[in-house]
């Protein structure tokens, strides 16, 4: 798990927001994914990725070089990690063995290393490689799954929303993937219906 950030998020003819997912291996899942969420893929082509890493919380910069073969994984694993995701958020715990199958394959790959420059500056030994981005990706949902924060994941509650995020927050109580967006039209719609119009 990983100091809370975030990142921007656009739907097509939206106001873009500010969407925190939690953890490393949630925030994955933001670039697509299979059957409905295909219309939101973001990861066409290797240097999609490579562009989006440095946006994401691994914290590698612009380090990880991206081969065919790494975008294919990382789809793969991906799309392990929706299913694995969304079952937790659920409530269920009846988590496929393939899918975990994946996850630990991802993992056993050797993570990024970390190196320390002259001047004392923390970096990673590069170049990084798709397999090493993977592996912190896998190891952190490991992590997040096996462990306290797997009661943490949700889903936003909010209508036709399906992000999936962990709830840092102290309390727990975290429904929306963002204040700005769900939050705000469910709000919206509560006064409404307490104040129905004429
Ligand atoms: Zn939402």
């Amino acid at each position: 798990m990983t100091l809370a950030n975030g990142m921007e998020l656009t739907a097509p003819g939206r106001r873009s927001f500010r969407f925190d997912a939690g953890t490393l291996c949630l925030e994955l899942l933001v670039t697509g994914g299979e059957g409905e969420l295909a219309r939101w893929e973001r990861l066409h082509t290797p240097g999609d990725l490579a562009a989006w890493i440095p946006h994401s919380r691994a914290g590698l910069g612009d380090l990880v070089q991206v081969s065919a073969g790494d975008l294919a994984a990382t789809l793969r694993l991906r799309a392990a990690l929706q299913r694995l995701a969304a079952t937790a958020a659920s409530g269920s715990r009846a988590f496929s063995a393939a899918d975990l199958a994946t996850l630990n394959e991802a993992a056993a790959a050797p993570p990024p290393a970390p190196v320390i420059g002259p001047a004392l500056e923390r970096s990673w030994a590069s170049p990084v490689t798709g397999a090493q981005f993977l592996s912190a990706v896998a190891r952190d949902a490991v992590e997040v799954f096996g462990g306290p924060a797997l009661d943490r994941i949700r889903m936003c509650g909010g209508e036709r929303c399906a992000l999936l995020f962990l709830d840092t927050s102290r309390p727990g109580a975290r429904r929306w993937c963002s204040m700005e967006r769900c939050g705000n039209r469910h709000k919206l719609r509560t006064r409404r219906d307490r104040h129905p119009a004429g």
